[in-house]
């Protein structure tokens, strides 16, 4: 049996676990994934640990995306780009990176939106999932305006993407919601407002929200968040987390497996752990 793990602080909130095993089961493969807790001060031995050869690979969520980094031998393109990781394979020994996020959250996005070349879009939020949601968008969007209560890091993250994409991107303090998000196509929130069980909170004031707008919340517990609730009562679209998070983990799973991970399967499991009440 080959062993995939979650590396995080904490990790006990996670359904990938529950999400990867359907899928696993689904395939019949002979594989085990399983959350472990890592400390921050514990990640540099956790990492030697996790090149052993019945380690297949892992993923890595809040707070190691970044630190993470130079202790890999290898990251892929969209990583450097990010400037996070959250899927390693082991290929013998040696640690390669990939940044599943991104991608997942384009794709997500391009299904719920349609052709998104020449989007204007609007980021809430500063932190590790903005990151891959602006860098993967770069490519496409006419600007990008990332919104963040603290302006140093909205703009740290702009200035990072325009290193490695020719787009109109910056970054502003959340006081500039009004225009940005009046003149957008796309707005996206990467912050954890609304998140349960803080679930009567929206990061953004509900009349700003508009018919011509497509809310996107990455949270997906809970799945309907007060954010899309107001979106839909304003007559946008909306689109939350749960897909990303399934096509994120069907990408790891490819990554380590070599096979297409059943989203469908994947979608079900994820949607009984929530209701679970396991969060
Ligand atoms: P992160 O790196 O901690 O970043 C969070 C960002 O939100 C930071 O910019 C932070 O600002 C800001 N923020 C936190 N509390 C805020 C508040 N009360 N008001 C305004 N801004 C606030 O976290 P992350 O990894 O980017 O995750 C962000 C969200 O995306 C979480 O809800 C996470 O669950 C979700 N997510 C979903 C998926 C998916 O597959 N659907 C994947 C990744 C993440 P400061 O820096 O000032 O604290």
């Amino acid at each position: 049996m080959r062993r995939l793990y979650l590396i995080g602080h904490p990790v006990a909130h996670s359904i990938s676990p529950q999400m990867q095993g359907a899928s696993i089961e689904a395939l019949g493969l002979d594989y085990r994934y399983e959350a472990m807790p890592v400390a921050p001060e514990s990640l540099g031995r956790a990492v030697a640990g996790l090149r052993d050869p019945s380690v297949a690979g892992f993923n890595i969520t809040i707070p190691h995306k970044v630190t993470i980094l130079p202790l890999l031998d290898e990251v892929d393109a969209t990583t450097k780009a990010v400037g996070a990781v959250n899927t390693v394979v082991n290929e013998g020994g040696r640690l390669k990176g990939y940044n599943t996020d991104s991608p997942a959250a384009v794709r997500a996005l391009g299904e719920a939106y349609g052709e998104l070349d020449g989007c204007h879009v609007v980021v809430l939020g500063a932190g590790g999932a903005a990151r891959a949601v602006a860098s993967g968008l770069a490519p496409k969007a006419r600007w990008i305006r990332i919104l963040a209560r603290d302006i140093t890091k909205a703009e740290a993250l702009a200035s990072d993407v325009s290193k490695h994409h020719d787009v109109d991107i910056l970054g502003v303090g959340l006081g500039e919601a009004q225009c940005n998000v009046g003149a957008a196509d796309i707005l996206v929130n990467a912050t954890p407002v609304g998140m349960s069980p803080n679930v009567g909170n929206s990061p953004v004031d509900a009349r700003l929200l508009h018919p011509g707008l497509l809310v996107f919340d990455l949270i997906y517990s809970p799945e309907r968040t007060r954010l899309l609730q107001d979106a839909e009562a304003s007559g946008a679209k909306t689109l939350g987390g749960l897909t990303m998070l399934v096509y994120q983990g069907a990408e790891a799973l490819r990554l380590w497996t070599g096979r297409r991970a059943p989203e469908d399967v994947m979608m079900g499991a994820a949607r009984h752990a929530l209701g679970d009440g396991k969060r």
